[in-house]
Formats: C-alpha cells, structure tokens, sequence
C-alpha cells in the first residue's frame, strides 16, 4: 500500500535545552552544526513555497531539537502559516520557554502545539531531562498552561514511557484526559542513537500501558482518530484521549505520510532509514532551480516505500541509528 505523502516535518534547530536521557544523553558526543550548516530561515520559507508546497505538501511540523531555541521562530511560522495551501503547522517543543512566546507563535498562525511531558513528578522530570540545577518542571507547567490559554486546542502532551523511570505514572498521566480537552500519548522509546542506554527492557508495549489503564476506568477506540502514527483511545466519559505510538512493537510504516527535513538540509525519506536522503541545502545553494529540486524531491517520495523503517529487518540499513532523535529532527 503506498500513501499519500504531503507531511513535512522540518528540523529547524539540533540544539537543546535539555538533555533527555533517551535522546541527548549527557556525555553523548553530539557534532552541534554551525551556524552556515543550518538552513536560513529565508532557505526554510523557499523550500516550503516554493519545492513542497508545488510538489503536495501542505501539512508542516516544526521540531528540533528545541525549536523554541530557533532565532526567529515566530517569523519561520508565520512565513509558513501565510501560504494559502497551508492546511496545518505545527510544532513539537518541550514548552521550557512556551510561557513566553505562546500567544505570539498562536497569533502568527501556528495551528496545534504538542508537547513532550514526561513525568508530572518534578524530580522524576528533572532525572529524565538531565537537569541537576532548579527544578524545570514548574516553568515547563507554565509553558503547557500557557498554551492551552492562548488556544491551542486539543493539546497534545507527548510522553516516552521508560521501564523503571516514569512508567508507575502512566494512571496520573491518562488522568489529565479526565477533564480536559487533552490529547496524552504513550510513545515507545526507541533505541535510537543511543541504544545501549536501557539495557534489556528498553520499552514498555503499548499494550501493556492500554490493560493498566483498561483496569483502572476501561478504555474504547476513539472516534477522533488522527492520520498520524497514533492508535487513539478515550476512557468512557473523559474529555480528552490517549494515543499510543507503538513503532517497536507494531511497525507503521505502512500508514507513514511524512518525511523529514534535517536542519542542515538533509531530506529523509524515513525517521530512521538514512538511504536515499538528499542534501537540499547544497542543491539550494549551487543555484538549482524550483523546477530541478521539485523533482529531486519527487524522485525521494517515489522510493520511500522501499526505504522506510521496516526495512531494518531486512539488512538494508547499514547505519541506520547513527543520529540521534535531535540530530534528525524527531
Ligand atoms: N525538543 C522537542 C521535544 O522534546 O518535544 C522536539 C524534538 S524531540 C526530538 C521530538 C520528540 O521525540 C519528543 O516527543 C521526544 O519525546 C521524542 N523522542 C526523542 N528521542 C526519542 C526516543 N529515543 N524514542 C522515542 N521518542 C523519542
Ligand atoms: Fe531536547 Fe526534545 Fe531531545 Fe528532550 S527530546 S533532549 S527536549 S530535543
């Protein structure tokens, strides 16, 4: 079965302010790119308007790394948000510095926010994000508060589930579906640049996650059932839903719409399949036409199906997990 691909999500930074054990690990070697290596934000507009919008393209997601951290955020969204064949934006953050720039992200005509929480303990929070200073999870409250008071609705909380670490919260995290329009989703860890890090038991099933939940209030099939990776769910009566995204144990490729632009350019056909990625950036720089590159982006979308993430099982991903999430734009 093929899709239709017309989601693109676009790294805009590789830098972070926190250190998420599953995803930037302190005393990971991380190469930052430097500042030529990044793609402008005037580069980020003409590819948009002008490569993949022409091709289809008209769902976006900005992401990292941490894309609040991006000079000119606002300005990356609005230039986005202000082409007509535009349907959605949106961006993955981790809300440390939302409490500030909410409205202005909202008003330049960002659609929907989601946003990773892991743990609502804030010294679990800050274990997981590798903070040894004052605890950030009160401001990163804020920044969640924030955004669901400028509008952004539904909200979607992200929460990589971690044996040991988070997961005897996976109840209180499902409990803010309760009474509010919430979207919170259960997301496999990956073992993905840094695969060594949990050992064994590197990821809890979804399934699992669904029979403690099942046991506490019982859990239905939603109606409000994305287009994304997510397989949605609703306890009876509650307000909000719970997604789980469950790409060790179920493989989705087969419903992937999306591909990924890198924040030095690359154009990847699948999270973790490098095969058949295309450096943009140079192309962009060498002077190659709108037309030229439509196609080179063409000719990507037309060997994805054979490079995506399933392909891992059948030896054609020689080096596969070299980046880490950040590095990739997750
Ligand atoms: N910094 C932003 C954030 O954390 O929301 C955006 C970038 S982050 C790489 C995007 C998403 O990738 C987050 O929801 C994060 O939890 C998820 N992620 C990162 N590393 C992961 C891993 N190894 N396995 C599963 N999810 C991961
Ligand atoms: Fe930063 Fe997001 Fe990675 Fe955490 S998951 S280290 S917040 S990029």
């Amino acid at each position: 079965m093929s899709n239709i691909i017309d989601y693109l999500r676009i790294s805009v930074i590789d830098k972070c302010n926190f250190r998420c054990q599953y995803c930037m690990p302190e005393g990971a070697k991380l190469n930052y790119l430097l500042g030529g290596e990044l793609l402008t934000n005037k580069e980020i507009a003409t590819l948009v308007k002008d490569v993949f919008i022409p091709v289809g393209f008209t769902k976006f997601r900005l992401t990292g790394g941490e894309p609040l951290l991006r000079p000119g955020i606002v300005d990356i969204v609005r230039d986005i948000a202000r082409q007509p064949q535009t349907k959605d934006l949106a961006m993955t953050t981790n809300a440390f510095l939302l409490a500030n720039l909410a409205g202005e992200l909202y008003d330049a005509g960002l659609n929907r926010i989601n946003i990773s929480l892991d743990s609502l303990n804030p010294e679990t929070f800050d274990k997981i994000i590798g903070n040894r200073g004052r605890s950030r999870w009160q401001q990163t409250w804020q920044g969640i508060l924030a955004a669901h008071r400028v509008g952004f609705d539904p909200l979607k909380l992200n929460v990589v589930v971690i044996p040991g670490v988070n997961d005897r919260e996976v109840l209180d995290l499902a409990a803010l579906t309760l009474d509010r329009h919430w979207h919170v989703r259960f997301i496999e860890f990956m073992p993905i640049g840094n695969p060594e890090l949990f050992g064994d038991r590197a990821w809890i099933d979804s399934e699992e996650l669904r029979q403690t939940i099942r046991q506490r209030w019982g859990l239905e099939a939603s109606q409000v059932n994305g287009n994304g990776p997510a397989d949605v769910f609703q306890i009876p009566g509650a307000k909000g839903t719970i997604g789980f995204i469950s790409q060790m144990s179920e493989c989705f490729c087969d419903r992937c719409n999306r591909i990924r632009l890198s924040a030095d350019g690359w154009l990847r056909p699948c999270l973790l399949n490098e095969q058949g990625q295309i450096d943009l950036k140079t192309m962009l720089r060498k002077g190659m036409s709108a037309i030229e590159l439509q196609q080179q982006v063409k000719q990507l979308l037309a060997i994805k199906p054979e490079v995506n993430f399933k392909q891992r099982d059948s030896g054609t991903d020689a080096g596969v997990y070299t980046r880490t999430m950040s590095q990739i734009g997750g």
